[in-house]
């Protein structure tokens, strides 16, 4: 059976902070270099979500006051995402995507903007923004030849969780600057502070992404090697430029 896979991207015209739908860009032409069919299908403000369409879920990141518009909007679909999310729907979440799966964002006013609560996490902004390049060493380091994960932070929140975390921060400042960690990967979750976007600087990722989307819809997750210099010359730079020796 050919396979065929649903790219979403919720709410393109709000959550794109930092270029964040170039992640599809890298799925859709990894996917198709592989000989399987791809759609992005963008979802804007006040169109139906219906989440058995989607393979995967792209929530990018945004400024507070689009967080909190998204976040109001996503609540009438809580349980539908929180059922998609038990069933192994995978979804890349970045910055302020990735601040609405937790319970609240609280702005330096105090004021709390409500997340999705599809993750046990909070996240407070701090009196700094977290801003620069960051390196992290990625939990599932035995998924390409390079165990990092590279691109640029830059937010205000500080997300505290127990969950296990994307990585290991190895420089930059990750989920609140204090605990080494960056992000969340949980069921099909990769929730995560880098922009950059994230994938096209990291094609192990994207592959990994690839592979559970389409496990997810029930079909073999077997990719072809595709030629990535281009990609792991870009991904070395930033280790480069951040002074990261650790290569592997
Ligand atoms: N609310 C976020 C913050 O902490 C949004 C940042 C982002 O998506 N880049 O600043």
């Amino acid at each position: 059976m050919a396979r065929t896979l649903r790219f979403v991207h919720l709410f393109p015209e709000l959550l794109n902070l930092y270029a964040d739908q170039g992640n599809l860009s890298v799925l859709m032409s990894r996917a198709k270099l592989r000989g399987i069919d791809a759609e992005i299908v963008p979802i804007k403000l006040g169109m139906k979500i219906d989440f058995d369409q989607a393979d995967f879920v792209l929530l990018g990141g945004g400024s507070d006051r689009e967080q909190a518009i998204v976040g109001k909007e996503l609540l009438a679909y809580r349980q539908d995402f929180l059922n998609a999310i038990d069933g192994g729907l995978p979804l890349l979440a970045v910055c302020g995507g990735y601040q609405l799966l937790g319970e609240y964002y609280e702005l330096p006013t105090g004021e709390k903007v409500p997340g999705l609560h599809l993750l046990e996490m909070t996240t407070r902004a701090g009196g700094q923004r977290l801003i620069g390049n960051i390196a992290i060493e990625w939990i599932k380091s035995d998924q390409g030849p390079k165990k990092t994960l590279v691109g640029f932070e830059n937010h205000g929140g500080r997300t505290i969780h127990d969950y296990p975390p994307l990585g290991t921060v190895v420089k930059g400042y990750g989920n609140n600057g204090v605990d080494r960690k960056e992000g969340v990967q949980y069921k099909g979750i990769v929730g995560t502070y880098i922009h950059g976007p994230l994938l096209p600087k990291n094609p192990h990722l994207a592959d990994y992404l690839i592979k559970n989307a389409l496990r997810y819809r029930g079909f073999t997750d077997e990719l072809d090697e595709l030629d990535d210099q281009l990609e792991w010359r870009a991904h070395q730079r930033v280790l480069d430029r951040m002074q990261v020796t650790q290569s592997h």
